[in-house]
């Protein structure tokens, strides 16, 4: 008899039998392929964002500003190698324009004109 029964082995329900495990619950992970992340896990870049590029404020935000800062004690824990974090790169009105010419940069509101990240993230 379990006590709690997550449904999906993603990062998501992982991280959630992660943390409950360290309470006395009896816990299963309901994963209907045959291994874990093998959805939109296995997927990832593997970038721990930042919380530059989201709405201040927003949860979205918030959760970045706690993920990146709880993550190298997570990853040393459970022995993961090479974290990827992301950075901002200050470039001038010029290089945008010419890099939204050149289509390598999407439209983004004026607020985030000079803002954004390096390397492949989602
Ligand atoms: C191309 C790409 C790049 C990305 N890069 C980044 C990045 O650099 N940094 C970042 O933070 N985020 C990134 N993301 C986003 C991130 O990968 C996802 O937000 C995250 O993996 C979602 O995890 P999840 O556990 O919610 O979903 P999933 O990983 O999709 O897990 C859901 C699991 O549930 C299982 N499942 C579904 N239905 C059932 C069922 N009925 N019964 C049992 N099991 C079921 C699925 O098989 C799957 O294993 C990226 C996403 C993509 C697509």
């Amino acid at each position: 008899m379990f006590d709690v029964a997550i449904i999906g082995g993603g990062i998501a329900g992982c991280a959630v039998a992660y943390k409950l495990s360290m309470y006395e619950l009896n816990i299963c992970v309901i994963e209907k392929e045959n291994d874990v992340a093998l959805g939109a896990t296995r997927a990832n870049s593997a970038i721990i964002h930042a919380g530059f590029d989201p709405e201040p404020g927003t949860l979205m935000a918030r959760l970045n500003v706690e993920g990146t800062r709880q993550a190298p004690e997570l990853c040393k824990r459970l022995g993961v190698h090479g974290l990827a974090g992301s950075c901002i790169r200050r470039g001038g009105y010029r290089n945008r324009k010419k890099a939204l010419r050149q289509g390598r940069e999407k439209r983004r509101p004026r607020s985030s004109r000079s803002r954004r990240q390096t390397g492949a993230g989602a």
